[in-house]
Formats: C-alpha cells, structure tokens, sequence
C-alpha cells in the first residue's frame, strides 16, 4: 500500500513528490493562525497556496480543515510520510506522532551533515556566510572557474534609476475569493492579523512562481548586481524578483534557479556581477540561515548579549506608518504594512538597525519579522534577525553589528531628500533618529563595542563628553515615541 505524502504548506511544488500516482495529504488548521498574528496577505498566501494545490492534484490530494494537525492525521486511513518539516516545532511533532515516517529535507541544496563537518572544521571563530559559499559552490560545482576557483566576492552596487518591465501580474481566481471570505470570517470570530489585505501579490501555485522565475533571469537579472542593496521610495522592487515566498512555499526548487541563473552567465545573457549576487542569495544566504538553524541548538532563539530588554512599541508593532515622520522608516514600515515584503536592506538597516539602536528585545523582533513578512520562517529569522541584525548571539553568525546612521542610509538610498530631519544631525530638532539612535547605541554599549574596529573608531570620532549626555538626553526623551 503507498503511503500518503502529507505537504506541508511549504512544501508546495513539484520536486516534494516522486510518484506521479501517490496520494497526498493537505491540511489547513485555523488553530495554527489563531497562536500569534499574522500578516493578512501572508494568511491568504498560506491558504491560497494549499487550496490552489489540492486543486492541481485532484482525486490524489486529500484536503482536510481540522481544529489541529494530530485531529486530521487520525483521519487518515492509510499510513502517512512528510518531508523533514521547517521548525524545530513542526519536527518535534512529527516525530511524536505514531506511525508518520520523517523523510531528509528537500528543498535545499546543501545538506546537514556536510555543514556540520564544515562548520565543526571552522568552529574556532565565527561562522561566516561568504566562507561557507565558497565551500558550496566548490562542492556543487557552481560557478567555478576553469582553474577549479571561485570569484572573490564582489563590489558594492551603485545607486541609479532602473526600469525593467513589470513581473507577470498574478490574477485572483475563485480560490482567492473563497480565502478572502474566509479569512473576512475568521476575522470576525477573533482570529486577529495585522497589515491590509489586498490583492494577492506573490505567485501561490509553481506554474506562476515559474513564470516570475523566468521574468526576473531574463529581464532584472542582468541589472541585479547593480541595484540588489540600494534603496529606493519611488521603487520598492529595483532589481528584485520578490521571489523568496516562493523559494519558502516550496513553489520553487533553488537548485534548477541557481543553475539557470548560472547558464545565463555562460551564454552572455547577464554579467557575472549580476550572477554571482543572486546565487550568491540562494547557495550562500539561504543554504546558510537554513543550515544553521539546524546547527546551532535550539536556545539561540533566546541569545541576547548586548541585554536589549524594551519592548516593541505599539505603532511598529502594528504597521502603524502614518504615525511615523522619518522618511525611510515611514515608507519601509507602509511597505510592509500594504504588500508584507521589502527586500534585505530596508530589513537590516531601516527596520533592524532602529530596534537595534532602541535595545528593543531580539526575539521579538524575530517574531515580529516573521509574522510580518510574506517570506518570514522560523529558521530565517533566527540568524538574520538574532545573529546579523540584533548582534545578540555575540557575533557567532556575522563579523559586525549592522548598526548605521542616517549618513549610511542617505548614501544608499533616495530617502533622506525629503525627509524633514537631517541625515548628519545628531541633535536638535532636525536631529536624525537614526543618527541620534546610532550615537546613543554606542554611548550605551561601549564596552561591549570596542572589539569591533568600526564602531570603535566610531565611539572615538563622537565621543566628547558634552555631545554624549545631550544625544543620550535626547534619545531617551524620545523613547518608544514614533520618530
Ligand atoms: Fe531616514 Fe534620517 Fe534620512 Fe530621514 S534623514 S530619511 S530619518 S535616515
């Protein structure tokens, strides 16, 4: 008899199955929505996705809405396997359940065992992402040159108007309307999200990530060295294909896109400055994050070195943009308020960087992040949001803490022309929230700092006594107050 394949709803596309006969399983459990409040668009992707897949695979698949996932696997006749599943959670309990068979990971390139023996090789300082790409891409044969080497990595992208035509539009269908009333009922019951619904903007089945795939190699990969870290009010997009909810549903298998991304280096269709960024997302940033959440042991969730212990203010927490002045912050957060998605750079250094510089408590900031974001899971938040943005794992993930002033921001976006503070002001009412924040960072964390030669030079270049006390005064007069 087959077992059943039970998918995940990240686990979505086509390379989660073998055989073409094997029956699956899906489940929706409203449970799972109601624990903490998610995105509305990320809601309605989740459910979109899994609906759009039952319908793909017709008599096979078995679809059930249950209170909770152990209710719909005593449902099931037959015996049911699942592909390793994303969260230390999710796999707890799997492995509880009697008779479910745990199949290895798929959906990745890199596999635990050899991270492990690269990680334990290198375990004497931190882990760093660029020296486990170069170890991927030899070990997957990816953009190797002829003498067996791999490029160094490359330069910083310069800012300039890009217009590359728009992605294929993703057309609601019946499905859509159906979540839509759905979650509009939910709703109503108590089930409680954040951000603004709208129409649906990221692919829910394989054929329309495919087709966003095929769009971003052939049209904003050629571009994508150039603009992939820059900031934009006017283009939230830039060179970006917004695929990462595909790549997280399962809709995508990263492999085939690396080696795709790869052939349109070889054949002189995009420049390998453009290339090399983009592989460099998919075989290094998230082979890593992904490997690392399995490596590291579970309590990294809880690391918080630099004792950052206030809590999120309301307003950020609830999207709340219009409370917001700072042109950059105002923009970013409405961003992820409208469309629950802005790429790496606002993350880091627009919304990361300020919790960073206000001591904000990390792992709810890593929560809010993947609640709010149409890509966030678990395992990506815990490195990039733990390790790289809060730099409260004491360095293990990333060599600096990713906190900048408004002159960093104003260099690498359009954001600060317009903006009623001034990027270089630390004090005074044109002061600079980000510039301030970043001053009374350091002030606050000097001891903890020195170790990294930027920040102290930093510290030493700010660091005169009458200046230090007015911004501290200053900073925390503003406190949790929307800047
Ligand atoms: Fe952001 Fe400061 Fe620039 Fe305004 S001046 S846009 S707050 S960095």
């Amino acid at each position: 008899m087959h077992r059943r394949r039970w998918l995940l709803a990240d686990q979505l596309g086509p390379h989660f199955l073998d055989d073409p006969d094997q029956p699956v399983l899906l489940v929706e459990t409203r449970e799972w929505f109601r624990q903490r409040p998610m995105h509305r668009q990320k809601a309605h992707l989740i459910l979109s996705a899994l609906r759009h897949r039952a319908v793909e695979l017709g008599d096979r698949a078995l679809l059930l809405r249950t209170a909770t996932f152990r209710e719909a696997l005593a449902q099931v006749a037959e015996p049911v396997e699942v592909c390793h599943p994303p969260s230390r959670a999710a796999l707890r309990f799997a492995r509880s359940v009697p008779g479910l068979t745990v199949l290895p990971p798929r959906g990745f390139i890199t596999d635990h065992a050899d991270f492990a023996a690269w990680a334990d090789r290198t375990r004497r300082g931190p882990l760093r992402m660029n020296d486990f790409y170069r170890h991927a891409r030899r070990q997957h044969g990816v953009l190797v040159t002829s003498s067996g080497g791999v490029a160094p990595p490359r330069r910083p992208a310069a800012a300039a108007p890009t217009a590359p035509p728009a992605p294929p539009a993703i057309v609601e269908d019946d499905i859509d309307a159906e979540v839509r009333l759905d979650l509009d009922r939910w709703a109503a019951d108590g089930v409680r999200f954040v951000g603004r619904d709208g129409p649906r903007r990221y692919p829910a089945t394989h054929a329309e990530a495919q087709a966003r795939l095929t769009h971003f190699l052939t049209h904003r990969l050629p571009e994508y060295g150039r603009y992939a870290d820059v900031m934009s009010a006017d283009d939230p997009l830039l060179a970006h294909g917004v695929l990462s909810s595909s790549f997280n549903l399962g809709l995508l298998d990263p492999e085939p896109a690396v080696r795709a991304a790869e052939q349109a280096w070889r054949t002189g269709a995009a420049p390998r400055t453009a290339v090399e960024p983009f592989v460099r997302g998919l075989l290094g940033w998230r082979e890593f994050l992904w490997q690392l959440y399995w490596y590291f042991e579970p309590r990294f969730r809880g690391a918080n070195w630099l004792a950052a212990n206030e809590p999120m203010p309301e307003w950020f927490a609830e999207l709340d943009a219009d409370a917001v002045e700072a042109h950059c912050l105002a923009d970013v957060l409405a961003a992820v308020r409208d469309r629950a998605w802005t790429h790496h750079t606002p993350r880091l250094l627009v919304l990361g960087n300020y919790g960073l510089q206000r001591g904000w408590r990390p792992a709810e900031l890593a929560d809010w992040f993947q609640r709010c974001f149409v890509d966030g899971t678990d395992w990506v938040m815990n490195a990039t949001v733990i390790g790289m943005s809060q730099y409260a794992d004491l360095g293990r993930v990333d060599t600096r803490p990713y906190a900048v002033d408004g002159a960093d921001i104003d260099e690498i976006s359009d954001y600060c022309t317009g903006c009623r503070y001034s990027p270089e002001r630390a004090l005074g009412d044109l002061a600079c929230p980000y510039t301030g924040g970043f001053e009374s960072f350091l002030y606050r964390n000097r001891e903890r700092l020195v170790a990294d030669p930027r920040l102290a030079a930093e510290l030493t270049r700010r660091d005169e006594p009458e200046h230090r006390e007015a911004v501290l005064a200053q900073e925390e007069k503003r406190g949790s107050t929307a800047p």
